[in-house]
């Protein structure tokens, strides 16, 4: 279930918000700690529950746990009190509060406990602390610090003898706010717009439906992640969750922002992750922690896809591949073919290693071009190739140049790696940035009369190609290239 927290400051909005929420939630939640004067909390509650049209949560969080409530502690409990005798359908009392309610009537309770700095280690005592007071729902809301903090909620979902509520807030803990059902959470929280958030890290309503399709997850949804830092503004969940949609799949494809890889691929193992895609930074530290890899990614020595199989994950890179496919389809169109071509790549990183090794199979003459020499000089000896410094690159004459840094990529739009007179007519200019999807350098090769290819159809074709790893299915490229648009 969605329940939509209400945290109006008057009965007026209050009405008016739960309206709009209906539409959405299947439980409202009504925050009345965030209505000012006791007696207009009273005729909200009251008003509230004569109007709604969804069960109703009722809340009166003191401040000490993160609400807005700042009166004493007998007018906060008889505020609660109160929802009680007029039958609310759910009210939620904070365990330390617990034995001061009175629990007559039919309203179901909810004990709740909130922990805003960390995801404490002994969340069993708690659970069972809590229990002993028979409550209908338990809650168990804490703050995750480290992506793994919601690795040992999902544990105690799973354990769970009564209902219960639970997953972290804060960034890091959006996993366990999306993926709660699946371990056998009854609800989520989800606030119906930004900016009316009631406690930090939840996702808008919109997000949980559109981008993870939240109605869709069950015990049996299998689950994918990207594994980078940072991944917020990742187009890989809504590119691959619409693919799994389209093709009827019950998965789901989260962010997982990740300081230490280390333990969190040792800790990943005691859920059912089916596969993860990687970026940066993660693409080569990765390495010591995998089952197996693919000869083609131990080749280049970064990997951007994880595949797990009997238990074990086995590394891929599928951007290698998906580089070299976007030229050859664009040189095609041309009559045109990657053979032996003279090719100067900009950049020595992750994109470079992948292409450089691609272009090496296809016979091009490469040469690596970088800020640091050192690193330019490694990829070099791994290739095969030559190397020199970025400012000497106008001494070079290439046929095709590619850049593999991020210079150009939103927000620094205005940049780019080359100056606008070393490029020619007859080259073929590719830039692996998608955001801009025309950068400044590649607008500069157009004005030149330069034969373009931008980085859409690679970072398509990486996606495509981990879908395929992931599923054996073929994947919906016109669908996931148009969510790149749209989102773009
Ligand atoms: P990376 O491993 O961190 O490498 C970054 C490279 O860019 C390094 O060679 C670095 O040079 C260079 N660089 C960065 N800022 C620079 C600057 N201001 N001046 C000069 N050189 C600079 O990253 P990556 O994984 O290779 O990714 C690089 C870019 O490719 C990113 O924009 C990423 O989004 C894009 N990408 C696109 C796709 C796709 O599918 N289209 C796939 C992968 C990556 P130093 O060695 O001197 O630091």
């Amino acid at each position: 279930m969605i329940c939509i927290p209400i945290t109006a400051r008057s009965t007026e909005e209050t009405i008016s918000e739960m309206a709009s929420a209906s539409k959405h939630a299947d439980i409202i939640e009504l925050r009345i700690d965030y209505i000012p004067e006791l007696q207009n909390a009273l005729t909200c509650i009251e008003k509230s529950l004569k109007s709604t049209t969804k069960p109703l949560i009722i809340t009166n969080r003191p401040e000490r746990e993160g609400g807005k409530f700042n009166g004493s502690e007998q007018d906060r409990l008889s505020l609660l009190q109160r929802a009680i005798e007029l039958e609310a359908d759910y009210v939620d009392i904070e365990y330390d509060s617990i034995k001061q309610i009175n629990r007559r009537n039919s309203s179901k309770i909810i004990i709740s406990y909130h922990d805003f700095k960390e995801t404490p280690h002994n969340l069993g005592r708690i659970y069972s602390d809590i229990c002993q007071h028979k409550p209908d729902i338990v809650k168990i809301v804490t703050y995750a610090n480290d992506i793994t903090d919601n690795i040992r909620i999902f544990e105690l979902l799973k354990s769970a003898k009564v209902p219960t509520i639970s997953f972290c807030m804060g960034e890091l803990g959006h996993i366990s706010r999306i993926l709660t059902k699946k371990f056998g959470g009854i609800l989520t929280f989800a606030t119906l717009e930004k900016g009316k958030e009631s406690a930090p890290g939840q996702l808008t309503v919109k997000e949980l439906s559109e981008i993870y399709h939240f109605k869709e997850i069950n015990r049996e949804t299998n689950l994918y992640g990207i594994i980078g830092n940072p991944v917020s503004h990742s187009m890989s969940p809504a590119i691959h969750n619409a693919a799994f949609i389209e093709k009827g799949l019950n998965s789901v494809y989260v962010p997982l922002k990740i300081a230490n890889i280390g333990s969190f691929m040792k800790e990943c193992r005691k859920i059912d992750f089916h596969g993860f895609s990687i970026t940066i930074p993660h693409k080569e530290s990765v390495l010591p922690f995998l089952d197996g890899i693919d000869q083609t990614a131990e080749k280049i020595g970064a990997i951007n896809t994880l595949v797990k199989q009997n238990r074990k994950f086995t590394g891929y890179n599928t951007d290698c591949m998906a580089a070299v496919i976007g030229l050859e389809c664009s040189l095609k169109k041309n009559n045109d073919t990657l053979n032996n071509k003279k090719v100067s790549i900009i950049g020595a990183g992750g994109a470079a290693r992948a292409i450089a090794f691609g272009l090496k199979e296809k016979g091009c003459d490469i040469t690596i071009f970088n800020r640091t020499l050192k690193r330019a000089e490694k990829l070099s000896y791994d290739v095969k190739c030559k190397f020199a410094s970025l400012e000497e690159i106008h001494k070079y004459d290439s046929e095709i140049l590619i850049n593999t840094t991020s210079i150009g990529m939103f927000p620094d739009v205005d940049h780019t790696p080359v100056p606008k007179n070393i490029l020619k007519e007859s080259m073929v200019v590719f830039d692996v940035i998608y955001n801009p999807i025309e950068t400044r350098l590649l607008r500069n090769a157009k004005e030149k009369g330069c034969h373009t290819v931008n980085g859409l159809s690679m970072f398509i074709n990486q996606a495509a190609e981990q879908f395929r790893l992931w599923t054996n299915i073929e994947p919906p490229i016109e669908l996931m290239t148009k969510v790149v648009k749209g989102i773009l």
